[in-house]
């Protein structure tokens, strides 16, 4: 019944992160609807982010390249951030709750997901992780961090990565505190509001 671009347009976005194939099928329909114009800012903007954005090769966000790239992103490469605090987060939307309260001034490594018992992580977000940490076990070998701060969503499989990080990081020596504790139980960070952050910040133990 469907033509076969929309069914490939549907299963393509279907596989994207909150999206369904409900919501997949209203976007194809959508914007077939809205005609040539929105399609192609969609394209352009599909290619923006192909040649124009990478991944930073320290803590993993993602930045824009000058003409000269040092493979840093800003937050790394910004020498007025302090260097001694490390903040652990899952995905790039935490990071970015976490700087809107402009209270965490220390680095970032993100983990690029979430760590389930028994492996119910899906392989290639577990392969992710696990590079990443073992990234993250390297860069506090090589610098004088103090404090790694465990900001992980206050969920079942927050506390099982945070669990994991702090296993991998115990003979670190190094101070290592649990962001969430003045967040709800089931909190998702990206969806926390400015003020309950700071107090989570604040409160970190
Ligand atoms: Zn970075």
């Amino acid at each position: 019944m469907l033509p076969q671009p929309i069914k490939n347009f549907i299963d393509l976005f279907a596989k994207f992160p909150g999206i369904g194939p409900r919501q997949s099928s209203r976007i194809a329909f959508w914007l077939v609807r809205q005609g040539p114009a929105k399609i192609a800012a969609l394209r352009n903007s599909m290619e923006d982010l192909e040649r124009n954005v990478k991944i930073c090769r320290q803590c993993f966000f993602v930045y824009a390249p000058g003409r000269s790239d040092d493979g840093l992103c800003d937050i790394c490469r910004d020498p007025k951030r302090d260097q001694k605090t490390l903040a652990v987060v899952e995905k790039e939307t935490d990071l970015v709750t976490i700087e809107k309260t402009r209270r965490f001034r220390g680095l970032y490594h993100i983990l690029g997901g979430v760590l389930l018992p028994l492996s119910k992580t899906s392989e290639q977000d577990e392969k992710i992780v696990k590079l990443r940490l073992r990234a993250l076990e390297e860069r506090l070998k090589n610098r004088n961090f103090e404090e790694v701060i465990l900001a992980l969503s206050p969920t079942t499989a927050g506390d099982y990565t945070a669990q994991e990080v702090a296993r991998i990081l115990k003979s670190s020596g190094l101070k290592i505190t649990r962001l969430a504790m003045g967040l709800p139980r089931g909190a998702e960070i990206e969806f926390t509001d400015e003020d309950t952050m700071v107090s989570a910040l604040e409160g970190r133990k």
